[in-house]
Formats: C-alpha cells, sequence, structure tokens
C-alpha cells in the first residue's frame, strides 16, 4: 500500500477517480497535503467521509514514539516508528523567527560506521522509501508555526547510500512542497562516485561532505569509508560537483579534543582547502562533538575550537562554528534512538 506521502499526484488521480470523485477532489487533496501542509483530518474542505476513506487508502508512514522540545522551544525531535516494520528513525526541527529547517533521516541507521556517531555504531537496519523521507518533513513542518525553507539530510543515514530514494525525494521536495534545491543539503561521507552522480543531476541541491581529518592515516581511524574513498577522491567528486553546479561546497568537521583539534591539523586542513578547486571556495563547518555512548572522545573547550577556526581563515578558508542545537534532548544523529533503548533512560 502506497504511504499518504509515498503517493504521487498521478496515485491520488487515479485513487480519486476510482472511487468517481469529480477532478477538483484531487486538486484539493494535493493543495492540502501539499501548499496548505496540513494533516488531512483538518482538510475541511473535504468531505468527512472522504476524508476518513483517504486516511485508510493513504495510512501515514510514521508513528511518533516520542516527542521533545528543547528549553529554547525552538527545536523539537521526534523519535517515529515506521509503521510497516517498526525500524525507528529521526526527524529534528530547527524554527528560526522567519523559516524552519527540517533534518531528516534517509536510512533507518546507517553501515559506514563512522566510531563518534551514534547511528554509526548502531549499525544498519534499512533504506528509507521516499514517502518516510517526505512525511519527516511534513510532520514537522505541521508542528511549525514558520515554513520549512530548508531540509537538510543530516539524520540518520547516509543519503548517497541510498541515492535513487534520497533523489526522489529531492525531486518531491522541490516539486511538490515548492523547497528550492539550494536549500536543500545533503550531507554525505564521502562516497565519491554518487557525489560525481549528483554533480549531473538537474537540480543545484547544497553539498556537504562530512571529512573531519585532514589526512588519509587519521581520517580512516574515525570514518571507515575512508580506506575505500580516501580524501583526495573524495575532493576531486566534490570539486567536480562545485564545478558543474557553481557552487561552494561546505565541509563539515566533528572537532574531537586530541583526536582532530591540533593547530597542526587545522595548519594542513587549511593548506587541503585552500587548494580546492570549487567555485566559491570552500567553507568548513566545525560541530563541537556530541557525546556518544559508543565512543570515548569529548569536544574541545569552545575556545580552543575559535583557535582551530581562527587559523583556518588564516588560509583562506572560512570557518564557522555551528551551535549545538539542542543538546538537552540530544538532537544529533541517532542519539534520541540509542537513548530510548536504554533502560536507564
Ligand atoms: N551520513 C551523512 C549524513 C548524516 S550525519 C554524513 O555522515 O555526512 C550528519 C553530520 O553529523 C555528519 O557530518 C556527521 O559526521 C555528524 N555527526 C555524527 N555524529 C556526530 C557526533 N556525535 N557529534 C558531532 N557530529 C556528528
Ligand atoms: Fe553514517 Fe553519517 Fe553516522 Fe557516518 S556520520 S555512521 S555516514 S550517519
Amino acid at each position: 500500500m502506497t504511504s499518504r506521502y509515498g503517493a504521487t499526484r498521478a496515485d491520488v488521480d487515479a485513487l480519486l477517480s476510482e472511487w468517481g470523485e469529480p477532478r477538483y477532489r484531487a486538486d484539493q487533496v494535493w493543495d492540502a497535503l501539499y501548499r496548505q501542509q496540513i494533516p488531512l483530518d483538518d482538510a475541511t474542505a473535504l468531505p468527512r467521509a472522504l476524508r476518513e476513506r483517504l486516511t485508510d487508502a493513504l495510512p501515514l508512514a510514521l508513528d511518533a514514539l516520542v516527542e521533545q522540545t528543547a528549553h529554547d522551544g525552538m527545536t523539537s525531535k521526534w523519535l517515529w516508528a515506521c509503521t510497516r516494520d517498526q525500524a525507528q528513525i529521526e526527524t529534528v526541527l530547527m524554527r528560526y523567527p522567519e523559516r524552519a529547517t527540517v533534518c531528516v533521516s534517509s536510512q533507518a541507521g546507517c553501515a559506514m560506521g563512522c566510531t563518534f556517531c551514534a547511528t554509526g555504531q548502531a549499525g544498519f537496519d534499512r533504506h528509507l522509501d521516499v514517502g518516510e523521507i517526505v512525511e519527516q518533513v511534513l510532520r514537522a513542518a505541521q508542528a511549525s508555526p514558520q515554513r520549512v525553507s530548508n531540509v537538510v539530510f543530516m539524520g540518520m543515514g547516509e543519503p548517497l547510500a541510498n541515492y535513487d530514494t534520497t533523489w526522489a525525494a529531492v525531486h518531491r521536495l522541490h516539486d511538490d512542497l515548492g523547497i528550492s534545491a539550494r536549500r536543500i543539503t545533503i550531507s554525505t561521507v564521502g562516497v565519491a562516485p554518487a557525489i560525481r552522480r549528483l554533480a549531473h543531476e538537474d537540480l543545484p541541491v547544497t553539498l556537504a561532505v562530512s571529512l573531519h581529518a585532514p589526512t588519509d592515516e587519521e581520517r580512516s581511524e574515525i570514518v571507515p569509508l575512508n580506506r575505500r574513498y580516501p580524501i583526495a577522491e573524495v575532493l576531486d567528486a566534490a570539486a567536480e560537483f562545485a564545478a558543474a553546479k557553481g557552487r561552494r561546497v561546505t565541509f563539515e568537521y566533528a572537532c574531537i579534543a586530541g583526536v582532530n583539534d591540533s593547530i597542526g591539523q587545522a595548519d594542513a586542513l587549511g593548506r587541503l582547502l585552500d587548494a580546492f578547486p570549487g567555485a566559491g571556495g570552500s567553507h568548513v563547518n566545525l560541530i563541537p562533538l556530541n557525546p556518544t555512548d559508543g565512543f570515548g572522545g569529548h569536544a574541545p573547550t569552545p575556545p580552543s575550537i575559535q583557535v582551530f577556526a581562527d587559523r583556518l581563515r588564516g588560509h583562506g578558508v572560512t570557518a564557522t562554528v555551528r551551535r549545538n542545537r539542542g543538546t538537552d534532548i540530544a538532537a544529533a544523529c541517532g542519539q534520541l534512538r540509542s537513548r530510548e533503548a536504554m533502560p536507564s533512560g
């Protein structure tokens, strides 16, 4: 059975015409789901009987297990069970005064095994389907007074390891929800061939590459995929993307005290990225490590992250330090699920 947000416009048209409904009903359904972005129950333009019939025929794909809002009231996080098999995934909503960003999962779990990542520590369950990805955005949008303007694929999973589904979801977000391609960010651990494929797609999405270390030796320790696609190959693929799309690439760097935060490593990273040939240079997003149960490391102090950032700037590389939104609700990828799984919480 197709889920509510897995159904395409053609699926909705076919269903309603099978039921003998007039054509304008399909327009109303589509308008409620994607333009108004309201739950079907609230779509009062539709007769109650039709709403009920649709609710049964196009069921939701996600059941909320936990919904938490951080103290600032502007960050919310959901732990969902997928209705078809109870696989657990997470979504984060970050609200700003005028707009909102949703961080979505692309897989239940992840097979990439990055050592510091809660999702990587738990392993891979399965790929999500298009409806499950699109529904995360719409369920979060329904909880947000601000319009969702940005979507980042930075939740659980490696989006480029679930490529066709991720790309179909990107199209739905762009074509049906009206989100601009530049405001859709795909974050990847560095699946080089898939980055090259992305470079030649029809929508200019934003690319973020999780680098985390300046040398292959250091990176392979924390990002096992580096043994398959080493830094030079990942950067070459990212440069192809930057050239094809005329976009600046963002590099993510999880700062881990004593592992990748030395001055020497800042200089090595600065030299590496200063030489990056992409359009408009490159940008580094420094993310203070969120502690996880399966990894002993911790974040450097805020002043030492600033020193690292300044050192990068000295090499002509722009750098920002990401504010850890919602650390009090374990808003880093995979952490809510791992915490729920623990009997002591
Ligand atoms: N699989 C993709 C996207 C999901 S992870 C990727 O790896 O890019 C999104 C970002 O969160 C990545 O940069 C990832 O390295 C980072 N991340 C994962 N666990 C983290 C942690 N415990 N602390 C800080 N950043 C983390
Ligand atoms: Fe997977 Fe990304 Fe976590 Fe690595 S950081 S294990 S690629 S979700």
